[in-house]
């Protein structure tokens, strides 16, 4: 447990951010994009709690956890911060109930009976549940996410779901083929989204991509990236005190 964060650890935390920073205006800059059309998420899974006043004090707002359990708990601690929470993992039915409520954004629907139990809690808790469609962008059979030929059909779908909001696509690249392959997939996503905003019912917007992790977010911004969810970059030289063991 840690007791106070020092400021060395502010420190690093600055530092780290700035030269992300630097890094994702330089790639949008490359094509031609002005850098404010990207919105950083920052994922906090590797990080214990108390880590998270000095990340909202070093300029993030928009914090993120993969799990569920995990993201109560530390929203819980981070009650009183300035922060909106995204989910980026999975969501288990039977957690989505407690989760809608304490997020702004969940980026990985990728199942139709999800749809419908978010559709159900939106509906009861009187608000729009807004979400991204994961595709699986890789073919990697473990990897989540809608295969690409399925998602005019879930479109289509949409029209029963009206307390959900589709605001966009979610993909993350496979791990074989480095750079070049993510990029690929990244463009792909970005031609179906194009694609699929021709013909989608008028309430769906996919204006979002999220794309992009600390490995590959460049090439995702080059790519079109909306979001881009970065992890480990920003918590890079940190004390083993402040990470999490699991
Ligand atoms: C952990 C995680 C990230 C961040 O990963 P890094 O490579 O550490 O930046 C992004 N998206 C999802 C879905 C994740 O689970």
């Amino acid at each position: 447990m840690l007791s106070g964060i020092s400021s060395e650890i502010r420190q690093k935390l600055q530092t780290n951010l700035s030269r992300v920073w630097d890094r994702v205006t330089a790639a949008a800059e490359k094509v031609r994009r002005s850098p404010q059309e990207i919105t950083l998420v920052a994922v906090t899974k590797y990080v214990l709690p108390e880590v998270l006043p000095a990340l909202v004090d070093a300029g993030c707002q928009i914090l993120a956890e993969s799990r569920p359990q995990e993201l109560w708990r530390k929203a819980e601690f981070a009650a009183n911060l300035p922060v909106r929470w995204h989910l980026v993992g999975p969501l288990q039915r039977n957690k989505a109930k407690k989760t809608v409520p304490l997020v702004e954004l969940i980026h990985s629907v990728d199942s139709v009976s999800l749809l419908e139990t978010l559709e159900t809690l939106g509906e009861k808790q009187g608000r729009q549940v807004r979400v991204l469609l994961e595709v699986n962008i890789s073919g990697e059979p473990a990897k989540h996410g809608f295969p690409p030929e399925k998602m005019p059909e879930v479109l289509e779908q949409l029209k029963w779901f009206p307390h959900v909001q589709v605001c966009g696509l979610m993909g993350i690249a496979g791990l074989e083929g480095g750079l070049g392959a993510a990029r690929q997939q990244f463009s792909f996503l970005r031609e179906l989204r194009d694609r699929l905003r021709r013909s989608a019912p008028p309430q769906v917007e996919l204006r979002e991509l999220s794309m992009g992790m600390s490995g590959d977010f460049e090439v995702a911004i080059e790519e079109g990236a909306t979001m881009i969810r970065l992890g480990s970059i920003l918590f890079e030289g940190l004390p083993p005190e402040c990470l999490k063991k699991d």
